[in-house]
C-alpha cells in the first residue's frame, strides 16, 4: 500500500502572516492523519518562517521551485542546498504554470529535478498535457515524453524520494477536474511508464498524484483510483478546512480514516 501524498501549491499567494496561520492551521488539522504524508510550498521568501511555524509538526515543507546550480552568478535564483537550509525538504519542478507562463524546456525541468534529487530532497515533477494536445489525441504521448525527459539521468536508488504529479493543464486552476475514469486512466500509463524507466517494482511503489482543480466535492471518486495516490492542491489548498478535508479523504482511501 503507498502512503497517499497530499500537497497544498500557495503558488503566488500568501504574506508572511496569513502564510504562517495557514501553516498553523494545516499543522493542527492534519496532526491525526498519520496515514498521509502532507505538505505545503508556500513562497520563497516565507520558507523560513513557516519552518518554524511547522516545527515540530509532521507536515512536509517544500518549495515551489529551484535553480539546478549549485551556486554562482544566478541573480533570482534559489539553490537546492538554500532550500535546505531553510528547512524544507521537497521541491515541485516542472509545474505547468513554470512550463506554460514562465516558459521552463524540458531540459530546464530534467537539470532541476535531478539537482533536487541529488541534494536529498524529495521531488514531485509535474507533468501533463493541454487542453490542444489533449483534443489531438496526444495525453499518453506528452505525459510520456515529459515523464522520459523529466527522468533522464535519474538513479533507479533516487525513485523513492520522487513523487510524480499528473496535472492536466486544462484543469489547473479552472474549476475542471478530470473524472476519476480520465484520472485512473492517465494514472495507469504513467506508472507502466515509470516501470520503464525504472522497473515494476519501483513503478509499483512511487506515488502517482493528481492535480487540477481538486476540491472536497470532487475529491472522493478521484481519490478512490488505484493509481490515484493523493493530490496536488492549488487554490483549494489556500483554505485550511477543504486542505484539511481533501487530507481526510486521502486518509479515508488509505484505510486509515480519522474521525
Ligand atoms: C496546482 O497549482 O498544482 C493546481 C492543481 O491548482 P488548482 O488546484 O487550483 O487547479
Amino acid at each position: 500500500m503507498r502512503t497517499p501524498f497530499v500537497g497544498g501549491n500557495w503558488k503566488m499567494n500568501t504574506d508572511r502572516a496569513t502564510g504562517a496561520a495557514l501553516a498553523r492551521a494545516v499543522a493542527e488539522g492534519t496532526a491525526a492523519c498519520d496515514g498521509v504524508e502532507v505538505a505545503v510550498f508556500p513562497p520563497f521568501p516565507y520558507l523560513g518562517a513557516i519552518a518554524e511555524t511547522l516545527r515540530g509538526s509532521r507536515v512536509v515543507l517544500g518549495a515551489q521551485d529551484l535553480y539546478h546550480e549549485k551556486s554562482g552568478a544566478f541573480t533570482g535564483e534559489v539553490s537546492a542546498a538554500m532550500l535546505l537550509d531553510c528547512g524544507a525538504s521537497a521541491v515541485l519542478t516542472g509545474h505547468s504554470e513554470r512550463r506554460h507562463v514562465i516558459g521552463e524546456s524540458d531540459e530546464l525541468v530534467n537539470r532541476k529535478t535531478r539537482a533536487a534529487l541529488d541534494a536529498g530532497l524529495t521531488c514531485v515533477l509535474c507533468i501533463g498535457e493541454t487542453l490542444e494536445q489533449r483534443e489531438h489525441g496526444e495525453t499518453d504521448a506528452v505525459n510520456e515524453r515529459q515523464l522520459r525527459s523529466g527522468l533522464a539521468g535519474v538513479r533507479p536508488e533516487q525513485a523513492a524520494r520522487l513523487v510524480i504529479a499528473y496535472e492536466p493543464v486544462w484543469a489547473i486552476g479552472t474549476g475542471r477536474n478530470a473524472t476519476p475514469a480520465d484520472a485512473q486512466d492517465a494514472h495507469a500509463r504513467v506508472r507502466s511508464a515509470l516501470a520503464a524507466c525504472f522497473s515494476r517494482e519501483a513503478a509499483a511503489a512511487m506515488r502517482i498524484i493528481y492535480g487540477g482543480s481538486l476540491k472536497p466535492e470532487n475529491a472522493e471518486g478521484l481519490l478512490a483510483q488505484p493509481d490515484v495516490d493523493g493530490g496536488l492542491v492549488g487554490g483549494a489548498s489556500l483554505s485550511a478546512g477543504d486542505f484539511c478535508a481533501l487530507v481526510r479523504t486521502a486518509a479515508k482511501r488509505a484505510g486509515r480514516p480519522v474521525a
